[in-house]
């Protein structure tokens, strides 16, 4: 059995926590692949070193002078080979990054080295085999990801190594030059490793012991998630829970391998296994709750609305015309409610409210700012009954007006309007209700 062990930015901020992540590795015969990350925060005031390599970049592409930045990256590497003691000089290697830097190489070249020279130091203190992910992970002429082609290479180059390390969040494009991932892409390597070698499991290692019930900066002590559905996490990361790239869901769970998403700091912990489907009954009702503010309900009435076809295309083509995209749209019998992003909806208002106008003929349009959704998500729902009388009971309670209610067909997700200021103490009594007291 294989497993891939990818290690986020804060595992790998200094000799300290490299010598974490040693422990774990070597802790597992099993752990034979690992993805790392670029050193990330020291501390709350620390910068990583990704942002670091794009200011540096971006002094040399305006031809300013960089070498101070250069030093001080280079200081970051030199203090976690000092403090693990390695027998390892990068010398050369920030050699070549400055001259390519004055070549100007690009800011997605700049930024992979981060991910690179970490890398390059974990295969030294490990002694694992050192892969450039610039030769095993490709990109294709539009510049979207090569499935295929990046299987079919790496898995070969796997199968040749006992053990390996893959620097995470970058490429190549067809013409040799490198290319990034979106921010946090390290996720999506780690998930591509783990498909090419066909990992039993994806350990995703971070500073938090998995996915919370709820936002822990609202809900303190959170409830960790033990096992969590791709559905629901899908669901939830939608509205805003940050755990893990989207993008690194899609090659395993397409491979059928599960992620485990586990603590550096507390190896210890169960951590969140993420899964296709499960058996294990939840342990709370809801799996998560998870939720975004700032947004704009557009409601528009119309007499006999219903027996009009084309109406709500017609509606719904003058949000499309102004590049609106549109979150829910709950429905009455003679209104609908579109709700959108108030940011991206309020420099466009009146353009869209003429067009509706115009194409769509109500006889009301009314507008609603500073609204939140909160989404309860969860597989158990669908088996208890009451659920949603329960949701509602603990909001009243709480004096909380619902602005809007939503229940997906697949009985997974309720989704709660509520006013921007409500939005705190509404993921509060939902939580409690449903975790703290178990009801
Ligand atoms: N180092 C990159 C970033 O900061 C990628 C990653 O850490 O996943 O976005």
């Amino acid at each position: 059995m294989v497993k891939v062990v990818k290690f986020g930015g804060s595992s790998l901020a200094s000799a300290e926590q490299f010598a974490k992540v040693g422990q774990i590795i070597r802790s597992d015969k099993e752990r034979k692949f690992v993805v790392p990350s670029a050193p990330g925060k020291r501390n709350a005031k620390d910068t990583k070193v990704t942002d670091m390599l794009y200011a540096c970049y971006e002094l040399a592409e305006n031809e300013q002078d960089f070498r101070i930045q250069m030093m001080k990256i280079k200081d970051r590497y030199d203090s976690i080979i000092n403090g693990l003691q390695l027998k390892l000089s990068l010398e050369e290697e920030f050699k070549q990054i400055t001259a390519n830097f004055k070549e100007k190489a690009g800011a997605d070249y700049a930024a992979s080295r981060g991910e690179y020279l970490n890398g390059i130091i974990m295969a030294n203190y490990l002694g694992y085999t050192f892969i450039d992910s610039a030769e095993v992970i490709f990109f294709d002429e539009e510049g979207n990801f090569d499935a295929e082609k990046t299987d079919k290479v790496l898995s070969a180059r796997l199968a040749e190594c006992e053990n390996a390390v893959v620097p995470g969040f970058y490429g190549s494009n067809p013409d040799g030059t490198v290319r990034t991932f979106s921010r946090g892409g390290s996720d999506i390597t780690g998930s591509i490793v783990s498909k090419a070698v066909h990992a039993s499991v994806y350990e995703n290692w971070t500073d938090v012991s998995g996915c919370l019930v709820a936002d822990p900066r609202i809900i303190k002590d959170a409830k960790p998630i033990k096992v969590i559905t791709y559905r629901e996490l899908r669901e939830l990361s939608y509205m805003g829970a940050s755990v893990l790239h989207e993008d690194a869901i899609f090659p395993v769970r397409k491979a059928g391998i599960p992620i485990n998403i586990k603590n550096t700091n507390a190896p210890e912990d169960e951590g969140t296994l993420i899964v296709e489907s499960t058996c294990q009954k939840p342990e709370f009702t809801i799996t998560g709750i998870a939720g975004k503010k700032g947004f704009v309900a557009v409601n528009i009435d119309k007499d006999m609305m219903n027996a009009e076809v084309g109406f709500c295309r017609k509606a719904l083509q003058a949000f499309e015309d102004n590049g609106i995209s549109i979150e829910h749209m709950p429905s009455g019998i003679d209104t609908m409610t579109v709700f959108v992003h108030q940011a991206e909806f309020e420099g466009k208002e009146q353009q869209v409210i003429g067009e509706l106008r115009r194409l769509a003929r109500p006889d009301v349009i009314e507008l609603e700012a500073d609204l939140a959704l909160i989404a309860v998500v969860g597989r158990g729902m669908r088996s208890n009954r009451g659920t949603a009388g329960r949701i509602f009971s603990a909001l009243a309670h709480a004096n909380i007006n619902v602005r809007m209610i939503d229940q997906g067909s697949s009985e997974l997700n309720i989704i709660i309007g509520v006013s921007n200021n409500d939005f705190d103490a509404a993921i509060q009594a939902i939580y409690d209700i449903f975790v703290e007291t178990r009801l």
